[in-house]
C-alpha cells in the first residue's frame, strides 16, 4: 500500500454544487425554512413533555414577512432556538442534522414526528439568497442570542444578538432574479402547495395560510363518512362524491398513512395520469405517484404519506425499488380488501361502485397475482337474468367495524335495476338448464337479436362488453377450465333447441319453424348460410310455448327495424 487517506473537499467548490443541484426546484427552499420551523416548534414540546423546559412554550406560530424596499424575505418561530453551540454544529456543518439525535433522546415525547432528516434543508435557502441571516435564542436558560450572518460563500460571521423572544428568525436578502418571492400571493400559494398540513400555524400579515389538520394523520375511528367526504371535497374541488375509500395506516415493514379514494368515473375524469398526492411528514412532496400505486389504480386520488418512498431518486429506480414495491401491494391489498367488505355488506352499494370501478378490478385481476386471489370470488357481470337484488344487510345506519379502515355508509343506495352476478352464481343458478356453459355477448346492440334469442329461451346472457373483457374472457377461460364461455352469436345449434316436428307454421309458404328462422338468421346476419338443427324447435315444456314460436315474433321485430 502506498498511502491511505481521506479524500479531501474544498469547501469553495462543492457549496456552489449543494446550492445548485442540490434541489432543481428553487421554490422549495420555502418549503424548506417552514418545515425547519415546525420542527423547531415541535422539538421544544418535545423537550417540555421530557421536563428539560419549564417555560410558557405558548402558542405555536410561524409568521412570514415580506419586506420589500429591503428585499428580505423572512420566516420566524418561537420554538426552540439554537444556542451558538448549536448554530456552530447544525448550520456551520452542511448535511448534519440534529433530528436524529433529537428524536433518539427523546424518544415517546413527540405527538407529531420531525420533518428534518439530512441536515441539506437549510442550504436550499442559497438558491434564491444573496444572503442569509440567522437570529435566534434557544429555550435554554442563560442563552445568549446569536445572529449568524453567510452570503452563501463558505465565510460566515457568528455575533451576539440583542434578540429577547426565544424562537428563531430566518432572513433572506433575495437576489435579483428571486424576487418574485416578494409577492405575497406567491407566497401565499406556495405555503398552501407545501405547507397546507402542517401541524402549525403560517401567517402572513396576521392572516394562517394553512388548515393544518392532516385527516391522514387521524384513526379513521375518529374520521365519520362527512369527515372523509369533506376531505375529500378539499382535495378536490367541485368533483362528485367519490365511490369508496381506504384508509392507509401502517408502521410496518415500512411507515405509510394516507386516505385514497376512488372516484365517481366521468368523462373529464383522466384515468391515465395518477392524482394522489405524496407527502412526507405532513410536507407536500409531489403530485405524482404513478410509480408507487399499482397502474390498475391509477384512478385513486388522495394522499399517501411516507418516509419510506425515496424522494430524491429517478422515476425509473422508484419503479424497481422494493419498499416502493411492497408500498403498491399493500395499496392493493387494502383497496382489495375495501372491495369484498362492500360486496359482503352491501350489495348494491357494491354493484354501484363496480359500474366505475370494475374495469379496473379487472384490469388489476389480470396484472396482479396477489390482488387476482383476493377479489376473484366477487368479480361480478351485468346479467339478462331476472335477479332479485338483494337489499343491504346493513340497515341505513352508520356503520363503526373495529377495523382501522371503516366503510361508512349511511344512506342506502338507490337498488339497481340491473343484476349482475358472479360466475359462480350463474352456473349454480343455471346448473339445471345447461351444465358448465356460460353465455355472454360482446357487443349488446349489435348482437341484440342474438340476446333476446337467448332470453326468450330462459338462456341467461352476461354482458362482457366493455373493452377490458376481450382479455377478460381468456382469463376466465383459463381460470374455469371446465367451462365453456360461448359467445351468444356463435352457437346458434346449441342456442335453438332441435326441432323434430317439421311443423308447417306459415301457411302462405308452407314453412317450418326452422325453415323461417333460418330464412331470418340468414337475412339478419346477411350469412349466405346458417345452420339450424330441425330438431331445434321442439318444446320440453308441454304446457309452455315452444321456444321458437316465442322467438319468432321477436325476430320479425328486429328485421322490421333492420329494414
Ligand atoms: P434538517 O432539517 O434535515 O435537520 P436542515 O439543513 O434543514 O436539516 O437544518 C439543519 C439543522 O439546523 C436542523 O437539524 C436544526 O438543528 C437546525 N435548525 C434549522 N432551522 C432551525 C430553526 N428554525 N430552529 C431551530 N433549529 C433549526
Ligand atoms: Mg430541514
Amino acid at each position: 500500500m502506498l498511502e491511505q487517506g481521506t479524500i479531501s473537499i474544498h469547501t469553495e467548490n462543492i457549496f456552489p454544487i449543494i446550492k445548485k443541484s442540490l434541489y432543481s426546484d428553487h421554490q422549495i427552499f420555502l418549503r424548506e425554512l417552514v418545515s425547519n420551523a415546525v420542527d423547531a416548534i415541535q422539538k421544544l414540546k418535545m423537550v417540555s413533555r421530557a421536563g428539560e423546559y419549564n417555560g410558557d412554550t405558548g402558542e405555536d406560530e410561524i409568521t412570514i414577512a415580506i419586506d420589500k424596499d429591503k428585499k428580505t424575505l423572512s420566516i420566524s418561530d418561537n420554538g426552540i432556538g439554537m444556542t451558538a453551540e448549536e448554530v456552530k454544529k447544525y448550520i456551520n456543518q452542511v448535511a448534519f442534522s440534529s433530528a436524529e439525535e433529537f428524536i433518539h433522546k427523546y424518544e415517546g415525547k413527540a405527538d407529531q414526528p420531525i420533518i428534518g432528516h439530512f441536515g441539506l434543508g437549510f442550504y436550499s435557502s442559497f438558491m434564491v439568497a444573496k444572503q442569509v441571516e440567522i437570529d435566534t435564542l434557544s429555550y435554554k436558560e442563560g442563552s445568549q442570542a446569536v445572529h449568524w450572518t453567510c452570503d452563501g460563500s463558505p465565510a460566515f460571521t457568528l455575533d451576539e444578538s440583542s434578540r429577547t423572544t426565544r424562537g428563531t428568525t430566518i432572513t433572506l436578502t433575495l437576489m435579483p432574479d428571486e424576487e418574485e418571492y416578494l409577492e405575497a400571493a406567491r407566497i401565499k400559494n406556495l405555503v398552501k402547495t407545501y405547507c397546507d398540513f402542517m401541524p402549525v400555524p403560517i401567517k402572513l400579515d396576521g392572516e394562517v395560510l394553512n388548515q393544518q389538520k392532516a385527516a391522514w394523520r387521524e384513526s379513521s375511528s375518529n374520521l365519520t363518512k362527512e369527515d372523509y367526504l369533506e376531505f375529500y371535497r378539499y382535495l378536490y374541488p367541485f368533483q362528485e362524491e367519490p365511490l369508496l375509500w381506504v384508509h392507509l395506516n401502517t408502521d410496518y415493514p415500512f411507515i405509510i398513512n394516507g386516505i385514497l379514494y376512488f372516484p365517481k368515473m366521468r368523462p373529464d375524469v383522466d384515468v391515465t395520469k395518477g392524482q394522489i398526492k405524496l407527502f412526507c411528514n405532513q410536507v407536500f412532496v409531489s403530485d405524482n405517484c404513478d410509480e408507487i400505486i399499482p397502474q390498475f389504480l391509477l384512478p385513486m386520488r388522495g394522499v399517501i404519506d411516507s418516509t419510506d418512498i425515496p424522494l430524491n431518486v429517478s422515476r425509473s429506480a422508484l419503479q424497481g425499488d422494493r419498499t416502493v414495491k411492497r408500498i403498491g401491494d399493500y395499496i392493493a391489498k387494502k383497496v382489495g380488501d375495501r372491495l369484498k367488505e362492500l360486496y359482503h355488506d352491501d350489495r348494491e352499494q357494491y354493484i354501484n361502485a363496480w359500474k366505475d370501478l370494475g374495469t379496473f378490478v379487472k384490469f388489476g385481476v389480470l396484472n396482479d397475482e396477489k390482488f387476482k386471489k383476493q377479489v376473484e370470488d366477487i368479480l361480478i357481470f351485468r346479467s339478462t337474468a331476472k335477479l332479485e337484488t338483494k337489499p343491504a344487510e346493513t340497515p341505513a345506519v352508520e356503520v363503526q367495524s373495529s377495523d382501522s379502515d371503516v366503510w361508512q355508509d349511511v344512506t342506502p343506495s338507490n337498488t339497481s335495476s340491473t343484476p349482475y352476478t358472479t360466475i359462480k352464481e350463474y352456473l349454480e343458478r343455471n346448473k339445471e338448464r345447461h351444465e358448465n356453459k356460460v353465455f355472454y355477448c360482446t357487443d349488446e346492440a349489435g348482437q341484440a337479436t342474438y340476446i333476446a334469442l337467448h332470453k326468450n329461451q330462459g338462456l341467461e346472457v352476461l354482458f362482457m362488453d366493455s373493452f377490458i373483457d376481450t382479455h377478460f374472457i381468456n382469463f376466465l377461460e383459463r381460470e374455469y377450465q371446465d367451462v365453456k364461455f360461448t359467445r351468444v352469436d356463435s352457437d346458434l345449434d346449441n342456442t335453438l333447441l332441435d326441432d323434430k316436428s317439421g311443423e308447417i307454421v306459415d301457411p302462405t309458404t308452407n314453412k317450418t319453424k326452422s325453415e323461417i328462422i333460418k330464412e331470418l338468421f340468414e337475412k339478419s346476419l346477411n350469412k349466405p348460410k346458417v345452420n339450424i338443427r330441425t330438431e331445434a324447435l321442439k318444446s320440453d315444456d308441454p304446457q309452455g310455448t315452444p321456444p321458437a314460436m316465442v322467438l319468432l315474433p321477436e325476430i320479425l321485430r328486429r328485421l322490421r327495424d333492420m329494414n
